[in-house]
Protein backbone atom coordinates (compact mmCIF):
# COMPACT_ATOMS: atom_id res chain seq x y z
CA UNK A 1 0.00 0.00 0.00
CA UNK A 2 1.29 3.60 -0.78
CA UNK A 3 0.08 6.84 -1.16
CA UNK A 4 1.70 8.79 -3.92
CA UNK A 5 3.80 11.57 -3.16
CA UNK A 6 6.35 13.67 -5.66
CA UNK A 7 9.09 14.33 -4.38
CA UNK A 8 11.51 13.10 -1.28
CA UNK A 9 11.50 16.88 0.62
CA UNK A 10 7.92 16.93 1.11
CA UNK A 11 7.64 13.08 1.87
CA UNK A 12 9.55 13.32 4.41
CA UNK A 13 7.98 16.56 6.27
CA UNK A 14 5.08 14.77 5.57
CA UNK A 15 6.53 11.86 7.72
CA UNK A 16 7.98 14.25 10.82
CA UNK A 17 4.40 16.39 10.61
CA UNK A 18 2.64 12.78 11.39
CA UNK A 19 4.97 11.84 13.95
CA UNK A 20 4.69 14.66 15.63
CA UNK A 21 1.10 14.68 15.25
CA UNK A 22 1.47 10.75 17.16
CA UNK A 23 3.24 12.75 19.87
CA UNK A 24 0.83 15.14 20.44
CA UNK A 25 -2.15 12.82 20.15
CA UNK A 26 -0.51 10.68 22.54
CA UNK A 27 0.17 13.41 24.25
CA UNK A 28 -3.27 14.59 24.64
CA UNK A 29 -4.49 10.74 25.23
CA UNK A 30 -2.58 10.86 28.38
CA UNK A 31 -3.94 13.97 29.63
CA UNK A 32 -7.52 12.67 28.70
CA UNK A 33 -6.98 9.69 30.90
CA UNK A 34 -5.84 11.28 33.89
CA UNK A 35 -8.38 13.67 33.65
CA UNK A 36 -10.68 10.61 33.59
CA UNK A 37 -9.20 9.09 36.71
CA UNK A 38 -8.65 12.45 38.59
CA UNK A 39 -12.96 12.24 38.04
CA UNK A 40 -13.70 8.65 38.35
CA UNK A 41 -11.95 8.81 42.05
CA UNK A 42 -14.43 11.91 42.78
CA UNK A 43 -17.31 10.41 42.02
CA UNK A 44 -16.29 7.43 43.92
CA UNK A 45 -15.49 8.72 47.27
CA UNK A 46 -18.56 11.27 46.38
CA UNK A 47 -20.83 7.74 46.35
CA UNK A 48 -19.32 6.38 48.98
CA UNK A 49 -19.48 9.85 51.42
CA UNK A 50 -22.86 9.82 49.76
CA UNK A 51 -23.76 6.00 50.94
CA UNK A 52 -22.46 7.09 54.50
CA UNK A 53 -24.74 9.67 55.21
CA UNK A 54 -27.95 7.94 53.96
CA UNK A 55 -26.81 5.33 56.91
CA UNK A 56 -26.74 8.43 59.07
CA UNK A 57 -30.13 9.41 58.33
CA UNK A 58 -31.37 5.68 58.31
CA UNK A 59 -30.08 5.38 62.20
CA UNK A 60 -31.16 9.05 63.22
CA UNK A 61 -35.12 7.99 61.80
CA UNK A 62 -34.40 4.23 63.47
CA UNK A 63 -33.26 6.55 67.01
CA UNK A 64 -36.69 8.76 66.57
CA UNK A 65 -38.70 5.80 66.00
CA UNK A 66 -37.59 3.55 68.84
CA UNK A 67 -37.35 7.18 71.22
CA UNK A 68 -41.42 7.15 70.29
CA UNK A 69 -41.85 3.61 71.53
CA UNK A 70 -40.22 4.71 74.61
CA UNK A 71 -42.58 7.75 75.01
CA UNK A 72 -45.84 5.73 74.64
CA UNK A 73 -44.74 2.36 77.18
CA UNK A 74 -43.98 5.48 79.62
CA UNK A 75 -47.49 6.67 78.76
CA UNK A 76 -48.55 3.39 79.33
CA UNK A 77 -46.87 3.36 82.67
CA UNK A 78 -48.78 6.32 83.66
CA UNK A 79 -51.99 5.11 82.85
CA UNK A 80 -51.68 2.05 84.89
CA UNK A 81 -50.08 4.55 88.12
CA UNK A 82 -53.80 6.90 87.41
CA UNK A 83 -56.11 3.06 88.11
CA UNK A 84 -53.77 2.24 90.38
CA UNK A 85 -54.41 5.59 92.01
CA UNK A 86 -57.83 5.23 91.65
CA UNK A 87 -58.58 1.96 92.29
CA UNK A 88 -56.55 2.22 95.84
CA UNK A 89 -59.45 4.98 96.58
CA UNK A 90 -61.74 3.15 95.49
CA UNK A 91 -61.13 0.24 98.63
CA UNK A 92 -62.03 2.79 100.95
CA UNK A 93 -65.84 3.19 99.36
CA UNK A 94 -66.52 -0.77 99.41
CA UNK A 95 -68.63 -2.24 102.33
CA UNK A 96 -68.77 -5.70 101.00
CA UNK A 97 -66.12 -7.84 101.37
CA UNK A 98 -65.97 -9.78 98.06
CA UNK A 99 -66.31 -6.45 96.28
CA UNK A 100 -62.94 -5.70 98.11
CA UNK A 101 -60.95 -8.54 97.41
CA UNK A 102 -62.27 -8.23 93.64
CA UNK A 103 -60.97 -4.79 93.65
CA UNK A 104 -57.57 -5.95 95.42
CA UNK A 105 -56.89 -8.17 92.40
CA UNK A 106 -57.68 -5.96 89.94
CA UNK A 107 -55.10 -3.50 91.78
CA UNK A 108 -52.68 -6.96 91.77
CA UNK A 109 -52.67 -7.06 88.00
CA UNK A 110 -52.32 -3.40 87.57
CA UNK A 111 -49.32 -3.50 89.65
CA UNK A 112 -48.32 -6.74 87.77
CA UNK A 113 -48.93 -4.94 84.15
CA UNK A 114 -47.05 -1.51 85.76
CA UNK A 115 -43.79 -3.92 87.04
CA UNK A 116 -43.71 -5.13 83.40
CA UNK A 117 -43.57 -2.06 81.83
CA UNK A 118 -41.05 -0.34 84.02
CA UNK A 119 -38.99 -3.43 83.30
CA UNK A 120 -39.16 -3.09 79.56
CA UNK A 121 -38.44 0.76 79.54
CA UNK A 122 -35.53 0.09 81.06
CA UNK A 123 -34.11 -2.36 78.94
CA UNK A 124 -34.99 0.09 76.20
CA UNK A 125 -33.14 3.28 77.46
CA UNK A 126 -29.80 1.44 77.85
CA UNK A 127 -30.50 0.41 74.10
CA UNK A 128 -31.74 3.62 73.23
CA UNK A 129 -28.17 4.82 75.10
CA UNK A 130 -26.46 2.57 72.99
CA UNK A 131 -27.94 4.09 69.86
CA UNK A 132 -27.23 6.86 70.22
CA UNK A 133 -23.43 6.40 71.10
CA UNK A 134 -23.11 4.54 67.82
CA UNK A 135 -24.73 7.32 66.00
CA UNK A 136 -22.57 9.44 67.56
CA UNK A 137 -19.52 8.19 65.66
CA UNK A 138 -20.98 7.62 62.85
CA UNK A 139 -21.73 11.04 62.77
CA UNK A 140 -18.51 12.04 63.51
CA UNK A 141 -17.11 9.69 60.52
CA UNK A 142 -19.55 11.13 58.10
CA UNK A 143 -18.09 14.40 59.37
CA UNK A 144 -14.67 13.86 58.40
CA UNK A 145 -15.29 11.58 55.79
CA UNK A 146 -17.40 15.12 54.25
CA UNK A 147 -13.79 17.34 55.07
CA UNK A 148 -11.62 14.60 53.41
CA UNK A 149 -14.21 14.52 50.30
CA UNK A 150 -14.04 18.43 50.50
CA UNK A 151 -10.33 18.92 50.25
CA UNK A 152 -9.83 16.35 47.67
CA UNK A 153 -12.40 17.97 45.42
CA UNK A 154 -10.61 20.87 45.65
CA UNK A 155 -7.44 19.31 44.60
CA UNK A 156 -8.98 17.61 41.98
CA UNK A 157 -10.28 21.29 41.00
CA UNK A 158 -7.07 22.64 40.82
CA UNK A 159 -5.62 19.07 38.78
CA UNK A 160 -8.09 19.77 36.03
CA UNK A 161 -7.52 23.63 35.31
CA UNK A 162 -4.25 22.53 34.55
CA UNK A 163 -5.26 19.38 32.67
CA UNK A 164 -8.28 21.43 30.71
CA UNK A 165 -5.95 24.00 29.73
CA UNK A 166 -3.06 21.18 28.73
CA UNK A 167 -5.91 19.54 26.51
CA UNK A 168 -6.79 22.31 24.97
CA UNK A 169 -3.50 23.29 23.92
CA UNK A 170 -2.67 19.84 23.20
CA UNK A 171 -5.87 20.00 20.51
CA UNK A 172 -5.11 23.29 19.23
CA UNK A 173 -1.73 21.85 18.30
CA UNK A 174 -2.76 19.19 16.71
CA UNK A 175 -5.45 21.20 14.66
CA UNK A 176 -2.60 23.26 13.60
CA UNK A 177 -0.22 20.95 12.51
CA UNK A 178 -3.36 18.44 10.61
CA UNK A 179 -3.94 21.54 8.25
CA UNK A 180 -0.51 20.84 7.22
CA UNK A 181 -1.03 17.27 5.94
CA UNK A 182 -2.67 16.02 2.76
CA UNK A 183 -6.26 14.54 3.34
CA UNK A 184 -5.21 11.07 2.30
CA UNK A 185 -2.37 10.65 4.66
CA UNK A 186 -3.92 12.21 7.51
CA UNK A 187 -7.35 9.93 6.92
CA UNK A 188 -5.00 6.77 6.96
CA UNK A 189 -3.13 7.94 10.17
CA UNK A 190 -6.24 9.44 11.89
CA UNK A 191 -7.79 5.37 11.27
CA UNK A 192 -4.75 4.04 12.68
CA UNK A 193 -4.31 6.43 15.81
CA UNK A 194 -7.93 6.10 17.01
CA UNK A 195 -6.89 2.37 16.88
CA UNK A 196 -4.08 2.24 19.60
CA UNK A 197 -2.43 5.22 19.54
CA UNK A 198 0.36 3.93 16.98
CA UNK A 199 0.18 5.07 13.61
CA UNK A 200 3.47 6.05 12.39
CA UNK A 201 6.11 3.39 13.36
CA UNK A 202 10.06 2.63 12.79
CA UNK A 203 12.16 0.26 10.84
CA UNK A 204 14.18 -1.49 12.57
CA UNK A 205 15.90 -4.63 11.63
CA UNK A 206 14.10 -4.88 8.62
CA UNK A 207 10.60 -5.58 10.69
CA UNK A 208 7.91 -3.07 11.31
CA UNK A 209 8.34 -1.49 14.50
CA UNK A 210 4.50 -1.94 15.33
CA UNK A 211 3.77 -5.69 14.75
CA UNK A 212 7.26 -6.59 14.00
CA UNK A 213 6.57 -8.71 10.58
CA UNK A 214 9.71 -8.26 8.24
CA UNK A 215 9.82 -5.73 5.04
CA UNK A 216 10.71 -6.63 1.99
CA UNK A 217 13.89 -4.97 0.38
CA UNK A 218 11.26 -3.85 -2.45
CA UNK A 219 9.62 -1.77 0.64
CA UNK A 220 12.93 -1.09 2.13
CA UNK A 221 13.70 0.85 -1.06
CA UNK A 222 10.17 2.42 -1.75
CA UNK A 223 10.95 3.67 2.30
CA UNK A 224 14.34 4.96 1.14
CA UNK A 225 12.97 7.34 -1.81
CA UNK A 226 10.50 8.55 0.48
CA UNK A 227 8.56 9.66 -2.09
CA UNK A 228 5.32 8.01 -1.02
CA UNK A 229 3.54 7.04 2.28
CA UNK A 230 4.57 3.78 2.60
CA UNK A 231 1.94 1.27 4.73
CA UNK A 232 3.25 -1.48 6.80
CA UNK A 233 1.40 -4.73 4.80
CA UNK A 234 0.08 -6.46 7.75
CA UNK A 235 -0.85 -3.67 10.25
CA UNK A 236 -1.24 -0.69 7.81
CA UNK A 237 0.63 1.71 9.69
CA UNK A 238 2.68 4.46 8.34
CA UNK A 239 6.56 3.01 8.27
CA UNK A 240 9.65 5.14 8.02
CA UNK A 241 13.18 3.75 7.83
CA UNK A 242 15.80 6.18 11.24
CA UNK A 243 17.49 7.39 8.14
CA UNK A 244 15.61 9.00 6.54
CA UNK A 245 13.68 10.80 9.58
CA UNK A 246 16.14 13.57 11.35
CA UNK A 247 15.26 17.23 9.70
CA UNK A 248 12.38 18.45 12.15
CA UNK A 249 14.23 19.99 14.56
CA UNK A 250 12.56 23.16 13.59
CA UNK A 251 9.05 21.61 14.65
CA UNK A 252 7.96 23.10 17.45
CA UNK A 253 9.09 24.68 20.63
CA UNK A 254 8.75 22.54 23.68
CA UNK A 255 5.84 23.87 25.88
CA UNK A 256 6.60 25.14 29.26
CA UNK A 257 7.30 22.93 32.06
CA UNK A 258 6.13 19.66 30.13
CA UNK A 259 8.80 16.72 29.63
CA UNK A 260 6.40 14.60 27.80
CA UNK A 261 5.84 17.40 25.05
CA UNK A 262 4.63 16.24 21.70
CA UNK A 263 7.22 18.98 20.68
CA UNK A 264 10.33 17.23 21.16
CA UNK A 265 9.47 15.00 18.14
CA UNK A 266 12.50 15.62 15.89
CA UNK A 267 15.13 16.51 18.40
CA UNK A 268 16.36 12.81 18.69
CA UNK A 269 15.91 11.77 15.27
CA UNK A 270 12.55 10.26 15.79
ZN1 LIG B 1 3.20 -3.77 10.88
Amino acid sequence: MVLKLTNKKDGLKRLELLKKLQLIDNHLGGLEKRKKVLLGDLEGKQAHVQEKQNFLTEKQKEHKKFQKEIDNKELDLKCKEEEIKKFRLDLYKIKNNKEYTALLSEIGGREADKSLLEDEILAMMSQIEDMAAGQKNLAREVEEEEKALKSLANVVEEELKGLDKDIQEARRQLEENSQLVDKESLEQYKRLIEKDGLAVVEVSGESCGGCFMGITPQTINLLMRCQDLILCKNCGRILYLLEEGPEAGEVAARPEGREESPSSIGQGGG
